[in-house]
């Protein structure tokens, strides 16, 4: 087994890689920005290396500096986590001229998944149902007319080397396209580098479901079932659970098998997802994430198989320690994203001082956090302050011990999305497991529910005694006295002073 690991990344991921090598006695080393100084992970590594100011391409995404780090503390192996540069070629083809083992796929298989279009023609060989639409990059607008009158309207038009929901744009009709296409090229050369894009046809109301995959490079693959990620805003996923509401055990057995051959016939190793859309029955291939996922935790939950060891053993050598037969789905796990965004003010980001965290615990709890009270959360990075976890029997108990779970859950100094999180618990189609990707715009009621919450007072934090507050309240009393005195002096002195 690999002895020391770098974690080339930042926040909650980088502490929740560290747990799992600290479990299994791999050495740690974390490298950080001048933003993240203060940060858990820099403090729970067994040692931390400044690489650089906060914005992430002089730090984050600088793969010399970090692969410098690697060599000088011997680190054998670099876990990228997610985002930065987890599904970054270069940096994986970096690591294996520096003989430093990348914990994810090869290069040549992220170069791969990260040309979408080219992903989709790989699937077409593989004989894995895509999206319907195109397979290359559209060259010109006369291209794109006829293959979206071909495919149908509406149409969403895609970059081929992007993520994220980053510059996909949705089209009605064709009067549209052309501008919709300029669009589209435009964000993605200034996003990703690479211009190129290509048109799928839109499903109305689609349900997001993907599946996680486990490969070694002896040859077996497995997949550990399947996470709905339907309830999002603007592309990006807010509340994940597994097992969806919407599979029967032969859909799963049967998607399951597509995506174990969609992992086959790419050579892949490590752990990945294949992402699919469900509409009206059928499902499509949209994409392969290679990498561990943010919502991880929830297939963790159901099948008690710890995710990033599997991909510390295949990065070593190893086997996969379970076989398809071992993996069993038990209960129903929700994974909601915390994050530091005011969920009643257009989820405007909240970045700032955290006066006082106290996560919930007790039965069927996980909290994934890289946050601690006093800390403060910087401005440069996704907003991300927790992610809660929950176990349940059934999904109905999985419910029931998340609305638990919120209401003890306190967060003070920043504004939180933890109001969302309680108006979804509560919503009836929710509840019913009526998902799909446009849930928060077809429930207009969701918004009244958050501010009835929020302005309930119906919660753990309000019950108990504000000294954090207290605190900080006499701090900042006791500092605004300092200068009234200082002026006063100043004023009988004739000195003058200079604030710092
Ligand atoms: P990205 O990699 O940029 O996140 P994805 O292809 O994974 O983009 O899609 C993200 C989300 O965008 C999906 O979960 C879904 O909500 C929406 N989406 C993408 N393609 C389609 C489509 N063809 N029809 C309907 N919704 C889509």
């Amino acid at each position: 087994m690999i002895e020391k690991v770098l974690v080339a990344n930042r926040g909650e991921i980088a502490v929740r890689v560290m747990r799992t090598c600290r479990e299994l006695g791999i050495g740690t080393v974390a490298v950080y920005s001048e933003a993240d100084k203060e940060a858990l992970f820099v403090k729970y590594a067994d040692s931390a290396h400044p690489i650089g100011p906060a914005p992430a391409s002089q730090s984050y995404l600088a793969i010399e500096k970090i692969l410098a780090v690697a060599k000088a503390t011997g680190s054998q192996g670099v876990h990228p986590g997610y985002g930065f540069l987890a599904e970054n070629p270069d940096f994986a083809a970096a690591c294996e001229d520096a003989e430093i083992e990348f914990i994810g796929p090869s290069a040549q298989v992220l170069a791969l998944m990260g040309d979408k279009a080219a992903a989709r023609r790989e699937m077409v060989r593989a004989e894995v149902p895509i999206v319907p639409g195109t397979t290359e990059c559209v060259a010109s607008a006369e291209e794109a007319t006829a293959a979206a009158a071909d495919i149908g309207y509406p149409v969403i038009v895609k970059p081929s080397g992007g993520g994220g929901g980053i510059g996909m744009t949705i089209v009605e009709n064709e009067r549209d396209l052309a501008r919709a296409l300029d669009t589209s090229q435009a964000i993605a050369t200034t996003a990703f580098g690479l211009g190129g894009v290509y048109i799928e046809r839109y499903l109305p109301h689609p349900r997001h479901i993907e599946f996680q995959i486990l490969a070694d490079a002896h040859g077996n693959v497995v997949h550990l079932g399947e996470r709905e990620c339907s309830i999002q805003r603007r592309h990006q996923k807010l509340i994940e659970e597994s097992p969806s509401p919407a599979l029967d055990e032969e859909t799963r057995a049967r998607m399951g098998e597509v995506a174990v051959k969609a992992a086959r016939s790419v050579g892949y190793r490590g752990a990945g997802t294949v992402e699919f859309l469900w509409s009206e029955g059928h499902f499509y291939f949209l994409e392969v994430n290679a990498r561990v996922q943010v919502e991880h935790p929830v297939t963790e939950m159901v099948t008690g198989v710890d995710i990033v060891a599997e991909q510390l053993r295949v990065a070593s050598g190893l086997a996969l320690s379970l076989a398809q037969n071992d993996v069993c789905l038990r209960g129903s796990a929700i994974e909601c994203r915390i994050n530091a965004e005011d969920p009643l003010n257009g989820f405007v980001p909240t970045p700032g001082r955290i006066t006082g965290h106290h996560p919930p615990g007790g039965t069927g709890i996980r909290v994934d956090s890289g946050v601690y009270s006093s800390y403060t959360i910087p401005p440069y990075y996704d907003p991300l302050i927790a992610k809660l976890i929950v176990w349940g029997r059934d999904r109905d108990e999985a419910i029931a011990r998340m609305k638990r779970a919120l209401y003890e859950y306190v967060i003070t100094g920043v504004k939180s999305s933890i109001p969302f999180h309680q108006a979804v618990m509560e919503n009836p189609r929710f509840v019913e497991g009526e998902l799909g990707t446009h849930f928060l715009e077809r429930e207009p009621t969701l918004w009244d529910e958050m501010r009835r919450i929020a302005g309930s007072g119906e919660s753990l934090g309000s019950r108990l005694p504000r000294r954090t507050h207290e605190a900080a309240r006499i701090a900042a009393m006791a500092a605004v006295t300092a200068m009234l005195h200082e002026d006063e002096r100043d004023r009988i002195t004739g000195e003058s002073t200079t604030l710092t």
